[in-house]
């Protein structure tokens, strides 16, 4: 399949869809617009080329039309950015949309009102697909973040286009860097999978067991592993439904010849919040009436060693409570331990919102060899699951859905 990189779109009317969902204030500002800047490489592409964009996007989880969820203040920000007006229709098939479309010329840009005011988004409605394709020649896809929703704006559309459909440059690099993670890593190659629960990450930990030489466990999850191999964990967050899960993965481990690093020490308190009592104890005896909260200085130094010695670095999720202060020396070390390894010239990528907001926090993401826009997405990639909106477009192309496989 065609890079947009080779394609000119001189004359064209593209519909992109792209993931503006950013977070907003309670003055409705956007607080976060990464996701916008993001999108820009392929917006200033068709634009820069001679063609007209219009973009579709959703926002939040509205129920039908919610003011609180219009996209306004969206358009001020991305104006700036590209550099012209954009044309902001606030209804997705009134007259004023068609007409507005109908008559774009080239270099000019449109933003569609949010696609979840419509019911019908959420459904792979193939009406709805129809219309929102007539208003356009050629349709983009760079949400990479909602490529793992089976919304009509992500797969049903695709048809629609004849062909005319292709991934755009971020979603490309995503793939590109998620596929070099999944069938071209060079060894040693450590996943290192945190955050709160088994049960969200036991895909990931399944699939990466199959690619990885160390799986490093951190966060409340390695709380269900400890319990799993016998350990006390006090008060500890853990799964009980998911100790078999844990022994399964351990099974799994051991006859795969991976490395398993748990944490020895943990950083424990007498309550969840920042004024808690905190010490630090053996990771796998934790007294009664107390928590762990965060990996201990041992376990950081240890983690951060085999991430130094490591080719490639898979990182999702935190290693503790990483929102209060108290809490956050593990994941600091972990971001620390990961660009510093990529410096020497290992290939990293991370990705998960914890984890992105942790190397943002210190200043470190241009430190990573990339960080993904995915959260969900990301991790149902790194499952080896076909995402919709992937899977569409390749099929428009008659390729193998997973075609690096
Ligand atoms: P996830 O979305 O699964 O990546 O989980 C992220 C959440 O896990 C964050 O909100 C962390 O506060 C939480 N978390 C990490 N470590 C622990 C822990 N030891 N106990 C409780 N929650 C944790």
């Amino acid at each position: 399949m065609k890079s947009i990189k080779d394609i000119n779109f001189k004359g064209k009317k593209v519909l992109i869809r792209v993931d503006f969902n950013v977070p907003l204030n309670h003055n409705r500002q956007v607080m976060d617009d990464t996701r916008i800047r993001e999108s820009l490489p392929t917006i200033m592409k068709v634009l820069n080329d001679g063609g007209s964009v219009i973009l579709m996007t959703h926002l939040g989880r509205p129920n039908g039309y919610e003011s609180d969820y219009s996209l306004t203040p969206i358009v001020p920000v991305l104006s700036t950015y590209v550099g012209r007006n954009v044309i902001f229709t606030r209804d997705l098939f009134g007259p004023k949309t068609f007409e507005v479309c109908g008559k774009m010329k080239p270099g000019e840009i449109a933003l569609l009102e949010n696609l979840r005011f419509y019911p019908e988004e959420e459904k792979g409605d193939e009406g709805f697909a129809k219309e929102l394709a007539s208003l356009a020649d050629i349709y983009i896809n760079d949400a990479f973040a909602t490529s793992h929703r089976n919304h009509t704006s992500v797969s049903t559309i695709v048809k629609f286009f004849n062909g005319n459909a292709y991934f755009g440059l971020l979603m490309e690099n995503e793939i590109k860097n998620l596929d070099r993670i999944l069938y071209n890593s060079t060894p040693p190659f450590t996943a290192i999978i945190g955050g709160a629960k088994v049960s969200t990450k036991f895909g990931v930990i399944k699939n990466m067991l199959q690619k990885v030489d160390n799986l490093i466990i951190g966060g409340g999850m390695a709380f269900t592993f400890l319990k799993a191999l016998g350990g006390k964990v006090g008060n500890s967050l853990y799964e009980e439904d998911k100790l078999d899960v844990a022994k399964q993965i351990i099974q799994e481990v051991m006859l795969k010849g991976v490395n398993l690093y748990l944490p020895t020490d943990a950083v424990v308190a007498n309550g969840f919040t920042n004024e808690a009592d905190i010490k630090v104890v053996p990771a796998d005896d934790i007294p009664d009436e107390w928590m762990g909260l965060d990996i201990g200085p041992k376990t950081r130094r240890r983690f951060a060693e085999i991430i130094n010695n490591s080719q490639t670095i898979l990182w999702n999720g935190p290693m503790g409570v990483f929102e209060l202060e108290k809490f956050r020396q593990g994941t600091k070390a972990i971001a620390i331990a990961v660009a510093a390894a990529t410096i020497s010239g290992s290939f990293s990528l991370v990705g998960g919102g914890d984890s992105v907001a942790a190397i943002n926090q210190y200043n470190l993401a241009d430190q990573m060899s990339y960080v993904s826009t995915g959260g969900g997405a990301m991790l149902e990639y790194l499952e080896g699951k076909e995402l919709p909106g992937i899977a569409a477009i390749r099929k428009a192309h008659n390729e193998d859905v997973r075609k690096n496989k």
